[in-house]
């Protein structure tokens, strides 16, 4: 039998969303506008080499969740799980390190991971994030965060705590890797599956591993952040001066490690402390590896992302609700084949003037189109039946107080600029 359900994960945005929708893109498209970042949009699909290379492939996304296929000219091509590796790529490909420098980017799109689907975990989803690429500034790295915390404050969301870390560099890394390999290797048999492998290929996301993450063996591993080199130890002190300077609130968190293998430096986590297992609403951090390895210069990254999904759940219902409400400026009540012509000229001039507008064309009678003025809580009704039209004019009723006056068309139809 045909299948004409939507694909398990992925969602139909109707309307009665998508007002809450616009207001967060809108939202996210302001504030960048006002900290400098601009817009890219690359494609929605791949070539799979850019996410194996650029996403990593030890992690997650690579090992288990792409969306991968073939084409038809025999290309293997993957759907994007991410949003930065596509920007990376295009910044390469295009040259647009030979531009002004840093490059300050946001994108705003779906993304596809095939999860397991949960509340706040979907195979298709969309999300927020922008992108400095070309300045290891420790302002850049606050800049991102502070822009972060801006757009979360001025959507309304206030239940967030802010986490932060640094994961150093690989020259800091492997002096940590080998004392956190010996920390760890009396237990490694006892660890999960998953972390058995990050033992041999990563084992700094063992620290932040859901199911190990909290053994005592791990809890009192050696953390990155107390073995940092000179280099990286002054670039969070500078970070975490300039986030004091800018009074946004963060927690150090020693064990928090992004999932990303192309994170250095800073990594950052917002969490909603309402929300239940998928809490984290904005992720992001340093990535100064990551430009090199597309191919570009050894320019240095710092970028979050956010998923829009996670973040509406953080609004208010009521807020969602008006955000989407169904409302018009007038609704045009028409009585009698006669009066059709002249209500859609009043219909399309009305609409020129910038009112929403809108008539029934279910053939339904005088008083349930007034019903339906109410419906759409029209403040006016422009009433037109075969008397008006032989008058040309129009009767007003104001839908609060009832009151009704004749206006002649001229009025109405008169020109803007005239
Ligand atoms: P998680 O720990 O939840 O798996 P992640 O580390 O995979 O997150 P990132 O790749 O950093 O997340 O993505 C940034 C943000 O995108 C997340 O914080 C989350 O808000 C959102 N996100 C990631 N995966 C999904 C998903 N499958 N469904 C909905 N939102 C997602
Ligand atoms: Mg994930």
């Amino acid at each position: 039998m045909a299948d004409y359900a939507r694909p398990p994960g992925t969602a139909d945005i109707l309307p009665e969303q998508a007002g809450a929708w616009q207001f967060v893109e809108a939202k996210a498209r302001e504030v960048c506008e006002r900290y400098h970042f601009r817009e890219v949009r690359t494609p929605v699909f791949e070539h799979t080499e850019v996410f194996e290379r650029g996403v990593g492939d030890t992690t997650d996304i690579v090992q288990k969740e792409m969306y991968t296929f073939t084409d038809r000219g025999g290309r293997s091509m993957t759907l994007r799980p991410e949003g930065t590796a596509g920007v990376v790529r295009a910044f390469n490909e295009e040259k647009l390190y030979g531009g002004n420098l840093p490059g300050k980017f946001f994108y705003l799109g779906p993304m596809f991971r095939y999860e397991k689907k949960q509340a706040g975990r979907y195979r298709q989803f969309h999300q927020y994030g922008v992108e400095v690429i070309g300045s290891d500034d420790a302002r850049a790295d606050a800049e991102v965060i502070e822009l972060a915390d801006c757009y979360l404050k001025e959507l309304g969301v206030d239940k967030y705590r802010l986490e932060l870390n640094s994961v150093g560099c690989p020259t800091c890394r492997a002096a940590h890797k080998a004392l956190l390999l010996a920390h760890l290797a009396p237990v490694k048999e006892e660890l999960c599956a998953d972390c058995q492998t990050r033992f041999d290929k990563n084992p700094l996301r063992i620290l932040d591993c859901k199911i190990d993450g909290k053994r005592p063996e791990v809890m009192s591993a050696p953390m990155i952040v107390d073995h940092l080199c000179a280099d990286c130890a002054a670039h969070f002190a500078g970070v975490k001066g300039y986030l004091d300077a800018l009074r946004v609130t963060y927690e150090l968190v020693p064990t928090m490690v992004r999932g990303l293998d192309y994170y250095t430096r800073t990594a950052f986590e917002f969490v909603g402390t309402e929300l239940g297992a998928q809490s984290t609403i904005i992720g992001g951090g340093r990535y100064n590896g990551l430009v090199g390895m597309l191919g570009g210069p050894d320019l240095p990254g710092v970028g979050f992302a956010g998923g829009l999904e996670r973040l509406l759940m953080t609004l208010a219902e009521d807020k969602v609700a008006a955000l989407s409400a169904d409302t018009l400026d007038a609704y045009v009540i028409v009585m009698g084949e006669a009066a059709n012509r002249l209500a859609v000229q009043v219909m399309q001039r009305l609409r020129a003037y910038g009112l929403k507008v809108d008539a029934d064309y279910a053939g339904r009678g005088f008083k349930a189109q007034l019903k339906q003025a109410d419906r759409f809580s029209a403040p006016v009704a422009v009433i037109i039946g075969d008397d008006e039209a032989a008058a040309k004019s129009v009767t007003l009723r104001d839908m609060v107080s009832k009151e009704q006056r004749l206006v002649t068309i001229e009025h109405l139809l008169e020109d803007k600029d005239r």
